[in-house]
């Protein structure tokens, strides 16, 4: 379990200043893994009352640059927040409701950075998302 204190650390550990829209944001991601930023919103008003659109997006603005939480945006979709980061994991999206699952390296340590060629660039990361139909979408469509 992730304490409001654990998050208080997280915060200084990335050099930012805790603040209360700030601590909501980042209890909402790690609440809510893969939620887009409305979704997100909804989780900090009821914990914060209201807060505008725009200070929520700053600060997943400046969680994410930190690092502390990650954004991913499949095409077709609105960018989703996660606190899952580091660790170069993958995504299964569902092409008719828009699930999104976690999906770890096909094996082992991240080998998808291990590019075959990598035209001479240094790689930090390898966005693989894989498309396909959520256990409930291929129910109702057999
Ligand atoms: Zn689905
Ligand atoms: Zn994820």
């Amino acid at each position: 379990m992730t304490t409001p204190s654990d998050f208080q650390q997280l915060l200084r550990g990335a050099e930012l200043r805790v603040t209360r829209p700030r601590l909501a944001v980042l209890g909402a991601v790690y609440a809510h893994p893969h939620a887009d930023t409305d979704s997100i919103i909804g989780v900090v008003r009821e914990d914060l009352g209201e807060v505008s659109h725009q200070a929520v997006y700053d600060v997943l603005r400046a969680l994410t640059t930190a690092g502390l939480v990650r954004r991913i945006q499949p095409s077709g979709s609105v960018a989703r927040y996660e606190s899952r980061v580091g660790d170069n994991h993958h995504h299964v999206v569902c092409r008719l409701c828009g699930d999104i699952a976690d999906v770890d390296c096909a094996v082992g340590e991240a080998p998808c950075l291990t590019a075959s060629d990598d035209s001479g660039f240094s790689i930090d990361e390898a966005e693989v998302i894989y498309w396909g139909l959520c256990l409930s979408c291929s129910a109702t469509k057999s």
